[in-house]
């Protein structure tokens, strides 16, 4: 058991046996060793194991296990099998780290993730998903209105929401099946830190287009452009775009379209996209603003300031919630959220982080 977790802590890190051996001053062997449990670490060891891995020893310890079902990558060709294994191995810790805060409470915080009865069955045209993702906003009694935390609404409605500190850029996106070993299933969507918010939202949104269209597309639909027009409809819907915007319009302000994407967390690009879909513009005149976009260098990044990155909050939520319910202690409460009790003492008070620095 602690074995396997060795292994997993080594390759999160993206160290190699040797590289693992050097910082501990032992050989590869004795590494190889520790991981397929021939050989069991002391205690200084571990403490070395954990600090050169960047986790905490509580991991080695950990008792429940998820498994990632059916992972799909949100990436580009360059994102290699070694990389991917590394996201999926810091995803199913996180995942784990979820696993052990619901099991904590008596009566679980959060309802089962279920695809609500009232959404349409079958899906002809790519017009239909209008409706559809309208069907699921009304389910989910989330209206016409921008949806100003899409971490925290996929999370309300049981799925895992990972934000992945990966450097590299060509990994984008991660969807999976989160298996516990008391049998429980939570969907999985993780989203790369790497890019500014409106992008995430829409990876995420992407992601929740793949779990809820699944066996309702027709077969002469594409998926990815199903789920990339569910996504432009789940966060900034027809009527809202109507009403901003206008039923027909000959020409579009820039500056519309910059403060679209602040208050909805769509793209300048992805507004432009909606408007034509909705036909508040003609083709033409969408074509002359993605030459323009383009030209502008708009379409690698758009101008003006980046819409302020989203943070899963939810499972801190829960864990203060757990603490202030006594069903954890403190160091429990460290452990689970990842930082050291000091500064969850400060976190718990309220106290400025950096404190510490001032004295
Ligand atoms: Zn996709």
């Amino acid at each position: 058991m602690i074995g396997e977790r060795i292994l997993q802590a080594r390759k999160a890190a993206g160290l190699t046996l040797a590289e693992l051996g050097t910082q501990l001053g032992i050989t590869h062997t004795a590494i190889q060793k520790f991981e397929q449990g021939r050989l069991t670490p002391n205690s200084t060891q571990l403490l070395a194991l954990a600090k050169a891995c960047g986790i905490r020893t509580e991991y080695f310890f950990r008792t429940n296990t998820v498994e990632l079902i059916n992972p799909e990558f949100r990436k580009r060709v360059r994102f290699g099998k070694t990389a991917q294994e590394k996201v999926l191995i810091r995803a199913t810790e996180q995942a784990e780290r979820r696993v052990k805060l619901l099991g904590l409470y008596p009566i679980p915080p959060i309802e089962p993730f279920t695809v609500p009865k009232a959404l349409p069955h079958k899906i002809g045209n790519y017009e239909q998903i209008e409706e559809f993702s309208e069907a699921l906003r009304n389910a989910w009694l989330l209206g016409m209105d921008q949806i100003s935390d899409l971490c925290d609404t996929l999370e309300t409605h049981g799925i895992f929401v990972l934000v992945i500190d990966e450097e590299n850029t060509a990994f984008d996106g991660l969807m999976a099946t989160a298996l516990a070993d008391d049998g429980s299933i939570y969907p999985l969507i993780a989203v790369s830190k790497q890019w500014p918010a409106d992008r995430q939202r829409f990876t995420l949104a992407h992601e929740l287009g793949h779990l809820m269209l699944s066996g309702r597309l027709g077969e002469e639909l594409d998926e990815e452009k199903a789920c990339n027009r569910f996504a432009g409809s789940f966060l900034a819907p027809k009527p809202a775009v109507i009403q901003t915007l206008g039923q027909q319009r000959s020409e579009l302000e820039w500056h519309e379209l910059y403060t679209l994407k602040h208050e909805y967390g769509l793209s300048m690009a992805g507004w432009l996209i909606r408007a034509k879909q909705c036909s508040v513009i003609t083709k033409n005149v969408y074509e002359s603003h993605f030459i323009r976009f383009s030209k502008k260098g708009w379409r690698t990044r758009e101008p003006g300031e980046p819409l302020a990155q989203e943070q899963p909050k939810f499972f801190q939520q829960l864990v203060f919630r757990a603490l202030g319910e006594s069903l954890i202690t403190e160091s429990a409460a460290a452990a689970l959220l990842g930082i050291p009790l000091m500064t969850l003492f400060r976190q718990r008070q309220l106290e400025p982080e950096d404190d510490a620095a001032h004295q």
